[in-house]
């Protein structure tokens, strides 16, 4: 049985170029991620059936975007542009949820309470400062 069918999908305006690797394909399969996709035009999870991102996807899009911080919200900027037109589509009285609370659900979980770089600890700038006297 071949299950080259399930390879872990990156997030859904993600593109990604897929690269037929056949040497490492075997060693790779064990370690793919359950990813929690969307599934449209209804814009729930089609694993955990949540509104998406659903809580394993955010967990998951964060660790992706760990380094990109300004990236995942471009790209979750990019799903609400795509979740509003397919909402309307099939709620063209307006979909259950309001366009504020679809921001709130796709972008604003986005944003970090805290910078995402390391804040300097007192021991560093101690550390720092002791240089100088
Ligand atoms: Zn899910």
């Amino acid at each position: 049985m071949h299950q080259h069918t399930h390879l872990p999908a990156p997030p859904p305006t993600a593109t990604q170029e897929q690269e037929q690797t056949q040497d490492q394909d075997q060693s790779r399969e064990q370690e793919e991620p359950a990813w929690h996709r969307v599934r449209r035009p209804h814009w729930n999870c089609a694993t955990c059936g949540d509104p998406y991102p659903c809580a394993p996807a955010r967990t998951a899009l964060t660790d992706l975007y760990a380094q990109d911080l300004p990236g995942l919200a471009m790209l979750m900027a990019s799903d609400l542009h795509e979740a509003i037109k397919d909402l309307w589509r099939l709620h063209p009285d307006g979909p259950p949820q309001t366009v504020h609370e679809l921001f709130d659900r796709f972008v604003g979980w986005t944003r970090q309470p805290e910078p995402p770089w390391p804040q300097p600890t007192a021991a560093m700038i101690s550390s720092e400062t002791s240089k100088f006297a």
